[in-house]
Formats: C-alpha cells, structure tokens, sequence
C-alpha cells in the first residue's frame, strides 16, 4: 500500500449504530489508493448514548470528516457549528467535514439522487412522481425532486402512512411546495396511480439482501414502458423492484449510483479531490450480489 499509515496520514471515518455491511470503508480507502492520496478511512459503531463523547473524540483526534449513519442522522444537529442548506432543509447529516475543529454538516445523499436523476432532468421535469417509503432516503430525495424538477406531484407510499404525512407537512413548510400526497401502503392499491407516473423511486429497505424477493410491489402491473424507475436499494445491484419495471421495458436506474455519487461527494469534501467513480463502481460490483 502506497499510501498507509504515514503520521501526516488524514483520518476520515462512519459513526453508526449498528455498523454493518457498509461498503462506505471499501469505496473510500480504494479511492484513496487510486489517487496516491493519503487518507484512512474507518468505520465506528458508536451508541445513541456515546454520541457525544464519539464526536469528541473523532475532534481530539483531528479526523478530517465523516459520515453519519443511522440513528445519527438527525441527532447530530446539535453538536455541529454549521449545517448546509440542502441538510437543514432534509432535516437530516451524512456528512461532516472538520475545519480544524468547528464541524460542517451536509447531506449528500441528496446530491446522490441528483446525479442519479438528471440524465432523465426533461422528461422528469413537471411531471408527476411516485415514492415508496418515507425515512431518511425518502426527504433527500423528496427535497433533490422539488429543489430540481419541481413535479406537478409527488405521491408517497408507505406502510406507516404518519410518516408520508409528516414529509408532506415538513416540505410544505420548508419548500412550500404543497404537491405531497400521501397513502399508507396496503391495502392501497398503487398500481393505477403508478401507471400515471413518469418517475417512481423506491427509498424503502424492501429487497435488500437477504431478503431479496421483496419489493413495495407484488407485480410489474404499475410500471410501464414510458417510466423511469429508480431503487435506492443497492444490494442486490438488480433488484425484483427493478426486475418488475423491466418486465413492462421501463428504464431503470440501480442503487449503486447513487451510492458512488453521494460517496464521491463526501471525498471531495473531505479531500478537494475528485473520486476515480468508474473504477470505484467496477471495485462495488465485484462485492455487490448482482
Ligand atoms: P429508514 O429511515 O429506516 O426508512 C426505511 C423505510 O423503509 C421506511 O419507509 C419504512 O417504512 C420502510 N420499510 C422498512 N421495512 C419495511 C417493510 N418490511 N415493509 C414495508 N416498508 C418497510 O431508512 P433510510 O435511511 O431511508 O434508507 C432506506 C433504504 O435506502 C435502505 O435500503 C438504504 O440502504 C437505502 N439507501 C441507499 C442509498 C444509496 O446511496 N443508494 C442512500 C441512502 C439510503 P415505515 O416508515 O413504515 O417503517
């Protein structure tokens, strides 16, 4: 390794809890050799309880940044000096930066969904869209939706339909966009409102590895050939969610994606350099099920 553990080595980390199968370490440090850049990247398992203390110690220890996972995301707030616009508004962090000592967050999952969208921005533009789930993954991309393409609506799916409510009322308030509807996943029928759809985006966990023959629909009778249909789920690469909307030839757009654009966002960040993305994606499909 050309680039370990010198003492002028940068530190870069993920505080999470529980800390599991993350590919975050794997795309960072790879990107790092790439570039003969010398930075280390280390996953942390740090309890809601420790949060404090693990963020003073990622300071002591001059880390120059990292990102937060579940269920930090939004407990964060307080213990950072400055926050981004994209962030404030999501309501929630995946990334902070350490300018010598006074922590920025921001939120790239947001820029993720972007990247991922915007090959498709015309057709996207105006038009009405569909969510699946309504967590963390659902307000950065309910916010890259409105901030970019401004649909005519936006429908919001999910088992706890509070949850869908409570985005609606959030954005509203925050965007004032007032295009939000929401339903409560079953025993909602989804299937007529999706075929009227030109984007749908699945932002649940539904048919991530192990549990791969799940998805937040039972059929590809929503989708049609006129539709982009975008999974957030990344393991497996090629979901049943996106082999449903293949079936009817819609354009599908896979989790990997956006999980190397939001990645890249956050090196860049951290380092001012730009994330080899191609050889960082072939790198994930390798440890990816496909
Ligand atoms: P989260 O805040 O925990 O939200 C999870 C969502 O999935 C909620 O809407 C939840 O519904 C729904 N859900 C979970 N289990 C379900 C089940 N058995 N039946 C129906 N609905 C279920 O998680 P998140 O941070 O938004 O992440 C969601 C997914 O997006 C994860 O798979 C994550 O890996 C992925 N993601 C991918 C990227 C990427 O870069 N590709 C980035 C961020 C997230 P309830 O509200 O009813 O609980």
């Amino acid at each position: 390794m050309k680039n370990a553990l010198h003492t002028h080595t940068e530190l870069l980390g993920l505080i999470g809890h529980p800390i599991k199968h993350t590919f975050s370490p794997m795309m960072h440090n790879v990107a790092s050799q790439l570039l003969d850049a010398d930075y280390l990247y280390l996953p942390f398992d740090i309890s809601p309880a420790e949060l404090k203390e693990g963020i003073s110690g990622l300071k002591a220890l001059g880390f120059k940044g990292f990102n937060v996972t579940v269920p930090h995301k939004e407990a964060i707030f307080p213990f950072l000096d400055a926050v981004s616009e994209e962030a404030v508004v999501i309501g929630a962090v995946n990334c902070v930066v350490n300018n010598s000592g006074a922590l920025q967050g921001y939120n790239t999952d947001a820029f993720g969904v972007q990247y991922a969208l915007d090959p498709f921005r015309e057709e996207i533009t105006g038009s009405p869209v569909m969510i699946f789930g309504a967590g963390g993954a659902s307000r950065a991309a309910v916010y890259a939706l409105i901030r970019h393409y401004r649909p005519s609506v936006i429908h919001i799916v999910n088992r706890t339909v509070q949850r869908a409510e409570q985005i609606a009322h959030h954005f509203k308030q925050q965007m004032h966009y007032e295009g939000i509807e929401t339903s409560e996943s079953a025993p909602f029928d989804t299937d007529a409102i999706m075929r009227g759809c030109k984007l749908i985006i699945n932002t649940t966990s539904l048919g991530m590895t192990p549990l791969t023959t799940d998805s937040p629909v039972s059929s590809s009778e929503g989708f049609t050939r006129d539709q982009i249909v975008f999974d957030m789920v990344y393991n497996p690469v090629k979901t049943q969610f996106l082999r449903f909307a293949e079936e009817k030839d819609a354009v599908t757009i896979e989790g990997i994606k956006m999980l190397v654009a939001q990645g890249a966002k956050s090196f860049e960040l951290w380092t001012g350099k730009q994330m080899p993305v191609a050889e960082i994606y072939d790198t994930l499909l390798k440890y990816l099920n496909p």
